[in-house]
């Protein structure tokens, strides 16, 4: 994503777009979420964020209140544990896969996926979709 789209400047405007109020907390989150390599858990975003004195209470509230607006998406890769990120302008769920390392857990974005629907195959992705690769990362070789 290109500096210009992480700035706090479009999310306070995205959040008023939502009906959102402008918070820290919420500014706090999606500037997080929007340097981070992969989607985060609940957890790993109040191991970041704790220090600036929000506790878990508040930032998972937060998380659901932009996921419930549009400006996060919010998934499980299998391990009963939400995780969220940040929709981009030009994502879609066809375009974007998560690689899931089956020994560490660790969950990576993969942008530039292409996926389409067998022809003739009906009924099958409606609603939404995840990608999803499962593997071994780098450093669990
Ligand atoms: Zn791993
Ligand atoms: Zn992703």
């Amino acid at each position: 994503m290109a500096p210009s789209d992480s700035s706090p400047k479009r999310w306070k405007q995205q959040l008023r777009e939502a009906g959102l109020r402008v918070t820290k907390p919420r500014l706090a989150v999606l500037g997080l979420l929007t340097k981070a390599q992969g989607p985060l858990s609940h957890s790993e975003v109040v191991d970041d964020l704790s220090t600036e004195g929000w506790d878990r209470a508040t930032l998972f509230r937060n998380l659901n209140d932009l996921a419930a607006a549009g400006l996060l998406r919010r998934f499980d890769v299998g391990d009963h544990v939400w995780r969220f990120e940040v929709i981009h302008p030009t994502d879609s769920e066809l375009n974007h896969a998560h690689f899931v390392c089956v020994d560490c857990g660790d969950v990576r974005c993969i942008d530039g996926v292409e996926l389409r629907a067998p022809a003739g195959e009906r009924g099958i992705l409606r609603g939404p979709v995840e990608i999803q690769v499962r593997g071994t990362c780098e450093a669990c070789t």
